[in-house]
């Protein structure tokens, strides 16, 4: 399983970044191994008859990196690419980010290999229902707990949550996180990636002495994380000068009205054309002068081409991978872009879910505002301690929450012993 594991390129990345920080860490060879492994990688057949009478068997994965903190927590994916190399590497990196939010969660990823835009919305259902039943030997409250990703969505999670309550005889909403609101989702759970972004970039200006009222932010993507994080640092006075997304990208020196652009991208599918802006190249957009340049779309955004380039003073990384280990040693040596790592920056979401969890086991609803609140408090409070141990230990702010997050589940294997 390693071998296979390793020939998967993000998983070797993800191996790679883990090699590097226990090496810092002088992790002891034993706890290493443990801590770099998942601990199950189940893989499963999932016949579905389609609407033409036809069977298909599609393959489905689910990787738990771990169990040691708790259950596992992590998203569903359905997408044609599907590697378990690659559902792999995103639950390690899921590992680190409840790991360092010290959510009690270990990390999880799963995915189908299946392309939901050629499917009808009963062939999803099928296949979801299908999937959920082969996984109830290996998930559950206090085994595995899903939630969309990729392809999936509130729908998905709301046919798995009653699969899985009909094979237990009773509902059991906190076997997956992200579901409608009518079936004890969680208030703010929406908005909380994209809040929490625009929450830490705010505070890591005002780390460098600079006001968020009237700073300028640039923000790639306007889907659910980038849209968020727009409205929210808008709400706080800042100007947002240019957006992209897969459509095109818009700017305006003097900031523009985010919620007519949601209005405006919600009807045309994309930001471009908004009149409130003018049209703007979305690969030059990244290196305009800004304060806040907020990578919210996909990994890989933030390249040794483009690093030498950028001339924000934060990166607040909203996506998941967005900036390539190349990139990260030229933004070292430069020293003037404080960067918020993906698994810090972008945890609004998780820790979120963790409260739908929390608010699901205890048959209880919190309001929306106890929900941000709380949300505010824990990243703000792991943003301070990160920084801390970056100054403490002279290391980049990605090393040092790496670190932290590592070192964490690390303490929690020695002392719990062999089996976890
Ligand atoms: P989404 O599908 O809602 O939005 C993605 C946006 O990116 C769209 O506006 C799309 O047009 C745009 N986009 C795609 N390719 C682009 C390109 N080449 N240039 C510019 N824009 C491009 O996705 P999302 O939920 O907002 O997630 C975005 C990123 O954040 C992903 O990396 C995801 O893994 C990560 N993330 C999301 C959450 C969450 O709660 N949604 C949590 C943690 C991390």
């Amino acid at each position: 399983m390693k071998e296979e594991l390793l020939r998967n390129p993000t998983f070797a990345m993800a191996a790679r970044q883990f090699d590097d920080v226990a090496d810092h860490l002088k992790l002891a060879d034993d706890i290493r191994e443990r801590c770099k492994w998942p601990k199950r990688v189940i893989s499963v057949t999932v016949p579905v008859r389609m609407d033409n009478g036809s069977t298909r068997v599609f393959s489905g994965h689910r990787v738990q990196h771990h169990l040691t903190r708790g259950p596992v927590k992590g998203g569903l994916r359905y997408h044609p690419e599907v590697d378990v190399g690659e559902v792999a590497a995103l639950a390690m990196w899921m590992n680190w980010k409840c790991a360092l939010m010290d959510l009690p969660f270990g990390g999880g990823k799963g995915g189908v290999d299946c392309d939901p835009r050629d499917m009808s919305p009963g062939e999803i259902e099928r296949l979801t229902r299908r999937f959920t039943m082969e996984m109830i030997p290996f998930i559950g409250p206090e085994i595995d707990v899903m939630a969309p990703d990729m392809g999936t969505n509130e729908q998905v999670m709301a046919w798995m949550a009653d699969t899985y309550s009909t094979h237990a005889g009773h509902l059991e909403p906190a076997i997956v996180t992200g579901k409608p609101i009518g079936l004890q989702g969680s208030a703010g759970r929406t908005r909380a990636t994209g809040h929490g972004v625009a929450f830490l970039a705010s505070g890591a200006l005002s780390k460098l002495g600079i006001a968020t009222h009237g700073a300028t932010a640039v923000i790639q993507g306007f889907g659910n994380v980038g849209s968020h994080a727009a409205l929210t640092l808008s709400s706080y006075g800042a100007k947002i000068t240019g957006i992209s997304d897969l459509g095109g990208a818009v700017w305006n020196d003097g900031g523009m009205d985010v919620r007519k652009l949601v209005r405006h991208a919600a009807k045309h599918g994309t930001v471009a054309g908004f009149p409130g802006a003018d049209p703007a190249d979305p690969v030059e957009l990244l290196t305009r002068p800004c304060d806040i340049l907020a990578p919210c779309a996909l990994d890989r955004a933030i390249t040794r081409a483009n690093a030498p380039d950028l001339r924000c003073r934060v990166l607040a990384e909203g996506a998941n991978g967005p900036t390539t280990p190349e990139a990260d040693a030229i933004l070292e040596d430069r020293g003037d872009i404080f960067v918020i790592p993906d698994i810090l920056c972008n945890a609004g979401g998780v820790t979120v879910s963790y409260f739908e969890w929390v608010q699901n086991l205890q048959r209880f609803q919190w309001t929306e505002r106890e929900i941000i609140t709380k949300l505010e408090t824990l990243l703000q409070n792991t943003f301070a301690r990160v920084a801390a141990f970056a100054k403490r230990r002279k290391l980049p702010m990605r090393t040092a929450a790496q670190a932290l997050a590592i070192r964490s589940v690390a303490e929690a294997k020695a002392t719990r012993g062999l089996f976890p």
